[in-house]
């Protein structure tokens, strides 16, 4: 198929995810990525892209880093699919083990799943079945409850819609979710009201640990995190940290918690732990939960729990790679000095802008808060195009220009996914803007 016949074809067979497909259907015909190099995206007529999202958030070392490809093509040349179910096999044994000794303290067990929802999904069940499963759980209420955070994002299924807090996400679906407690965040003094008015009831505190990032990148204050696991602590209740955009460097640590020496009881790991090359997640957690679940098994203790493609060998290859090319290549440490430039380039081009709200960001996350627009102009999707056309991919979130660009981008292509995005935001702001609306 041709360029033409392949975006005719996109159009009559594919449905994309979250996406309006009456405007991918107006719009102008999809970009179609052949391959990649590095920090670059190329489409199938040759056009370089730079990847300013990571392919969705996903990406570390750049693509085809070929440490990661041959770890991968050696994989395929032993086994590219066994089961974690009764069997096996020694990448994700000692991809565990490298979790594990990387991990923030405590955290000594892993469950294998395929993406941040499942991760998600498992770590909410093993909190619910731990505290069924101890003594003198039987009691009622028991702790059965969950407390979620407003504007956080868990994924896209049903148990981790249900601990999600983005409306225009997950409100419809109220009906099909469990019941859950919100709390408001980056409050400590109203996680603990919560707490309070719910004694023994609550299993879990479930957020996303610095930075709330489908929300538009909401920055939680300094030492936000570190009150939350006290007062779990105080309250008796599991802390879950997903990790699943935050973890593997994007905040400048290899996770999100140790910024404020907090470790979890439960860390979901996925997006960038196969360094953006396949499907994979992780759940950590601690010992203590782990011997909350042996018994013999005709007390049905068992985590009656797995994915077909658990652990899949492939992407346990591709995961430990990802590990080792940390040390390797000293990426967090190479990794300050870029966030400290991004941090001055926006300052310098972006966030004096007219119509620029905000800039907020933690490491290689970067959320741009545009104002003044109505949704129907589509103003971060209008921005997202003329960067498209200057030579950057980026995918917004509403009317957040979002950057996340791979860790490993060099600096000058850094200054220039920048400069190409503070003149699409120009561009589209100039071009397309309608006159503030006169009060908010
Ligand atoms: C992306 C994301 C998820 C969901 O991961 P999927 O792989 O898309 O299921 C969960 N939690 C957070 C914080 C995320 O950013």
């Amino acid at each position: 198929m041709n360029t033409a016949e392949l975006v005719a074809a996109d159009r009559r067979l594919l449905w994309h995810p979250f996406t309006q497909q009456q405007g991918w259907e107006d719009d102008e015909p999809p970009v179609l990525i052949e391959r990649a190099q590095g920090t670059t995206l190329y489409d199938v007529d040759g056009r370089a892209y730079i990847d300013g999202v990571s392919s969705l958030w996903c990406n570390v070392h750049g693509h085809r880093h070929p440490v990661i490809d041959a770890a991968v093509r050696e994989q395929l040349d032993r086994v590219a699919h066994t089961t974690m179910l009764g069997l096996s096999h020694p990448p994700a044994i000692e991809l565990a083990q490298h979790l594990i000794e990387i991990a923030p303290p405590g955290l000594g067990r892993v469950f294998f799943s395929d993406n941040g929802s499942t991760a998600v999904e498992v770590a909410l069940k093993m909190a619910f079945q731990w505290w069924a499963q101890q003594e003198g759980a039987g009691r009622s209420p028991g702790r059965t409850a969950f407390i979620r955070l407003r504007n956080s994002y868990h994924g896209d299924t049903l148990g981790s819609v249900s601990v999600g807090g983005i409306d225009l996400f997950h409100s419809l679906y109220r009906p099909l979710l469990f019941e859950t407690l919100l709390a408001e965040p980056g409050d400590a003094a109203h996680l603990e009201s919560v707490l309070a008015a719910h004694p023994d009831q609550v299993a879990a505190v479930i957020l996303e640990p610095l930075v709330q990032g489908a929300a538009g990148m909401l920055v939680h204050p300094a030492g936000y995190l570190r009150a939350v696991r006290e007062l779990c602590d105080r309250y008796g209740v599991l802390l879950i940290c997903d990790e699943v955009a935050t973890g593997l460097g994007r905040t400048g640590r290899m996770f999100a918690c140790e910024h404020e020496g907090v470790g979890p009881d439960f860390l979901c790991l996925a997006k960038g732990l196969t360094g953006g090359y396949l499907p994979l997640a992780a759940t950590l957690t601690t010992e203590r939960i782990y011997q909350g679940f042996l018994g013999r098994f005709d007390q049905f203790r068992t985590f009656f729990h797995g994915h077909t493609y658990t652990g899949n060998p492939l992407a346990c290859a591709a995961a430990l790679a990802t590990l080792e090319l940390f040390e390797r290549e000293h990426t967090l440490d190479d990794l300050a000095p870029k966030i400290q430039l991004l941090a001055g380039l926006l300052d310098e081009l972006v966030a004096p802008m007219a119509r620029v709200r905000e800039v907020r960001r933690c490491g290689f996350m970067v959320g741009i808060e545009l104002e003044g627009f109505a949704p129907g102009e589509r103003m971060g999707h209008q921005v997202s195009l003329v960067a498209r056309r200057r030579g950057a991919i980026i995918r917004p979130l509403g009317d957040v220009v979002v950057l996340m660009p791979p860790l490993a981008i060099s600096a000058p292509e850094l200054r220039r996914l920048v400069a190409i995005t503070a003149a699409a935001i120009a561009e589209t702001t100039a071009a397309g803007a309608a006159p503030l609306p006169a009060a908010a």
